[in-house]
């Protein structure tokens, strides 16, 4: 359903001449719906207050769905450079006495951007308060900021569109009634035929997700029917099966593996054993002929930026304006901080990993930290860490970052100078480990960032600074520029092609990283190889002993420094948000065991599959003192 939201009548009577419509609410709701019930008409009244109060009851008398979209439609003031009669789609909502402002997520749409500023009374003189921070056209209008504010309490921001005409140019000459409905009616086709199309992706996405959800629970019934299951029991049984089904298993090979039921009289006793049956038959089954890992076709490239949000504060920052110039047709959006669009509620992950924005802040406070636990230190006694870019461009399925972030747009802190002068301090009292590309991969963004090519070049000024910089990219021109130097340890992820394939998108080939890796050693850094989480899917032992030897058959033992190695692990609270990031990805729904909150898999499987990456390793005269291992026990 698409509600459109308007504030006076004659906003309204562009969508009612069009359209067949009835009223449906009486009282202090002015309501009207479409024969069809696809689409309704709330008419507010003038000004934020009455808006916010006519969509809060709506909201309150109707709840939403999944499959909502909320537009509020009107007419607004503009300026010269917004032609009369132009139609806007606004990337942010701001209330002109507060300055405080919300951010819609907008996706693929046809319109030109604009920013809007709700103000409490028409706009007749334009005010310069906010003309130098923007690329955006400015509109203003009287009641977008109290709509978003209502909606945004229950809506997903990608859900809600603020779509304004140009009526005036706040000169004080406004349009009559009549003019008004003309120049709403004119951009309502093409708004509407966008909206309906965007209801139509939403309800492709809900169907499957509630397929899926209820071939789950269909599963579970006839699992459990016969037997006693508590609420635990039941819950454990719905991840396997979510596992199972995710893995590629099908119902039949499934309930074919189990046990045939006895006939006793120990209900709970059998459930108990038919469920541990089925988590032995999923983490030991060969999977060959059910489950094959090269069925999902590698993710397309990335596209540019949309838009790029910018704290007010950095807006001048040279590296700011770096990467503004190389984005030239992305919507810049100046924000007050950054958590004000990176800690939104209700994101859209799914679409922000097709259109992914920018954000650039400055960070403060403490910026270095001591490393994390479940982080290899590789023996170092002052292991830290630091995040200067927080979300990556690359999207593995298994990533921490997802169950660490609310969003995927990256935040880029781009006051270096900041973490230069913290490190400046810790350099005095003692030399320092530092890793500086967990929380993003700062190579993969060399090519627009400044980041990685500026630690380097610290390290090298700075020899008591031994530098990690970890990465899956394949792209190092930065690094050419620069004189060899040991303290720079370049450490490259690898994985079996098939694992890349399906689970690392975006990400180059380990063709492409293991020769970048080559050129990286060959030049004289270190090299370390990160084989890092080693994962639990199917034939992994032969997968990874095949990719020891893809790795040597391009890089000598002489050119590796050392290897980490470790098996997936992540918190338990970070799983739980992976679960909702990607519910699709089998992965997310593994029976792992936990130890003190952190997620891993079975000692036993964990010694399984290191063993058999480190006896791959032995045989290329690897010793075991350049082998760092992680280890469930560390966590
Ligand atoms: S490359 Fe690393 S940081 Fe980036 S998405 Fe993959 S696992 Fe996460």
């Amino acid at each position: 359903m698409i509600l459109l939201i308007t504030a006076i009548t004659p906003e309204a009577n562009a969508v009612l001449d069009g359209y067949s419509m009835k009223k449906i609410a009486h009282g202090s709701l002015c309501l009207y719906e479409s024969e069809q019930e696809t689409l309704r008409l709330l008419v507010t009244g003038p000004g934020k207050l009455s808006a916010a109060m006519a969509v809060t009851e709506y909201l309150t008398r109707y709840p939403v769905s999944d499959e909502d979209l909320f537009c509020n439609l009107g007419i607004c003031g503009g300026s010269s450079d917004t032609p009369l009669g132009e139609g806007y789609l606004c990337a942010s909502v701001t209330e002109a006495t507060t300055e405080k402002s919300l951010y819609p997520e907008l996706y693929s749409h046809p319109f030109p951007e604009a920013r809007l500023i709700t103000s409490d009374v028409p706009v007749t003189v334009l005010s310069d308060n906010y003309k130098h921070e923007t690329t955006l056209p400015l509109l203003y209008d009287m009641e977008a900021y109290g709509v978003a504010t209502a909606l945004f309490r229950q809506v997903l921001p990608s859900r809600c569109f603020f779509y304004k005409v140009v009526s005036d140019v706040c000169d004080g000459n406004f349009p009559s009634p009549e003019a008004v409905t003309a120049l709403i009616k004119k951009t309502l086709p093409l708004l509407l035929s966008f909206l309906k199309e965007a209801e139509q992706i939403l309800k492709k996405r809900t169907t499957e997700q509630t397929d899926f959800t209820s071939r789950i629970q269909t599963m579970t019934k006839d699992f459990m029917s016969g037997v006693s299951f508590s609420a635990t029991m039941e819950r454990k049984l719905t991840g396997l099966l979510t596992y199972a089904i995710r893995s590629g298993f099908t119902k039949e090979a499934i309930f074919d593996a189990l046990p045939k039921r006895s006939d006793t009289p120990h209900k709970k006793k059998e459930a108990l054993m038919r469920l541990q049956a089925l988590e032995n038959f999923l983490l030991t089954a060969p999977k060959e002929d059910s489950y094959s890992l090269s069925t999902k076709p590698k993710k397309t490239l990335h596209r540019p930026f949309r838009h790029i949000y910018v704290e007010r504060e950095v807006l001048q920052h040279p590296v700011t304006r770096g990467v503004l110039a190389r984005f030239p047709s992305a919507s810049v959006i100046p924000i007050t901080h950054y958590k004000d669009v990176f800690n939104r509620s209700k994101q859209d992950v799914q679409a922000q990993e097709n259109e992914p924005s920018l954000i650039l802040a400055s960070n403060h406070g403490t910026l270095i930290y001591p490393g994390a636990p479940v982080c290899q230190n590789f023996n170092e006694t002052h292991f830290m860490y630091t995040s200067c870019i927080m979300n990556c461009i690359y999207n593995c399925d298994y990533c921490y970052l997802q169950g660490m972030y609310p969003g995927k747009t990256p935040v880029v802190f781009v006051n270096l100078e900041d973490y230069f002068a913290e490190l400046d301090a810790l350099l005095k009292k003692h030399p320092v480990y530092l890793c500086c590309s967990y929380d993003s991969d700062l190579t993969a963004l060399s090519g627009i960032l400044p980041h990685a090519e500026a630690f380097c070049r610290y390290a090298l000024e700075h020899p008591t600074l031994r530098l990690e910089l970890r990465t899956k990219s394949a792209a190092l021109p930065f690094l050419r520029q620069l004189p060899a130097a040991k303290n720079i340890i370049m450490a490259f992820t690898f994985s079996p092609q098939e694992i890349i394939s399906r689970y690392e998108h975006y990400t180059p080939s380990l063709r492409a990283r293991l020769n970048t890796a080559k050129e990286a050693a060959q030049k004289g850094f270190s090299l370390r190889l990160c084989f890092d989480p080693v994962l639990d899917v199917p034939n992994a032992e032969a997968m990874y002993s095949t990719l020891v030897e893809q790795v040597f058959e391009v890089l000598t033992p002489e050119e590796i420094t050392d290897i980490s190695l470790g098996v997936f692990r992540l918190s338990k609270d970070y799983l739980k948000q992976l679960k909702k990031a990607k519910p699709a990805c089998a992965l997310s729904h593994y029976p792992y065991e936990v130890t003190n909150g952190v997620c891993h898999y079975s000692a036993m499987r964990c010694e399984q599959l290191l063993t058999s990456v480190q006896q791959a390793l032995h045989r290329h005269k690897i010793s075991d003192d350049q082998i760092f291992i992680w280890t469930p026990e560390e966590s």
